[in-house]
C-alpha cells in the first residue's frame, strides 16, 4: 500500500526516531509499503519518519526497483565507519523540487538489522554512501537542509514558507 510522504513542516521529520523492538507483521507491512512508496515516488531512499512512522527503519534502492535484489532494508542502523569527503547534489522526497550540494563522507559502513532482526552490514561508496547517510540523518530528525550553510538553508526555507502560504506546499 502506498503511504503519503510528509514534507518539510511536519514535526516528525525533525524528531529522532525510536528503535524497533518488535520484528512483527506490522513492521513487515511498514517495510513493504515503504519500498512500494519509494518506487512510486520515485526515489532511491525512504525513511519511516517520511511516511509518518517514528521508527528507525529505512529502505534504499539505487536502481529504484529496476534490478532485482538491490533493495536494502535497514532497521536500527548505525554507522560503524565513515571516511573521505565529497560534494554532490542531493534531493529529498520530503523537499520536492529542491536540491543542493551537500558535503558527505565518500565511504560509509552501516550496521543494522533486517526485517527479521538478523544483523546486516552494508558498505557503500559514492551514491550508496550518500544515500545511507541521508537516510540515517532522517532517523535522527535531520534533513539535508541542516547540512547546508545557514544562508542557503534560510533561502530554501523562505521559499517553502511562501509556497505554504499560497497553498502550494
Ligand atoms: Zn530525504
Amino acid at each position: 500500500m502506498l503511504r503519503p510522504i510528509v514534507k518539510l513542516g511536519d514535526k516528525g521529520l525533525q524528531t529522532p526516531a525510536l528503535p524497533v523492538t518488535d520484528f512483527d507483521e506490522s513492521l513487515h507491512t511498514l517495510i513493504d509499503d515503504m519500498i512500494q512508496t519509494m518506487y512510486a515516488a520515485p526515489g532511491i531512499g525512504l525513511a519511516a519518519p517520511q511516511v509518518g512512522v517514528p521508527l528507525r527503519v529505512c529502505v534504499i534502492d539505487l536502481s529504484i526497483g529496476k534490478r532485482d535484489g538491490e533493495v536494502i532494508t535497514l532497521v536500527n542502523p548505525e554507522f560503524v565507519e565513515r571516511s573521505g569527503l565529497i560534494l554532490e547534489e542531493e534531493g529529498c522526497l520530503s523537499l520536492p523540487g529542491f536540491q543542493a550540494t551537500v558535503a558527505r563522507p565518500h565511504h560509509a559502513v552501516v550496521k543494522g538489522q533486517d526485517r527479521d532482526g538478523r544483523e546486516v552490514v552494508v558498505e557503500g561508496e559514492g551514491l550508496l554512501a550518500r544515500a545511507l547517510q541521508h537516510e540515517l540523518d532522517h532517523l535522527e530528525g535531520r534533513l539535508f537542509l541542516d547540512r547546508l550553510r545557514s544562508l542557503q538553508r534560510d533561502a530554501i526555507v523562505k521559499k517553502i514558507r511562501k509556497m505554504r502560504r499560497s497553498g502550494r506546499w
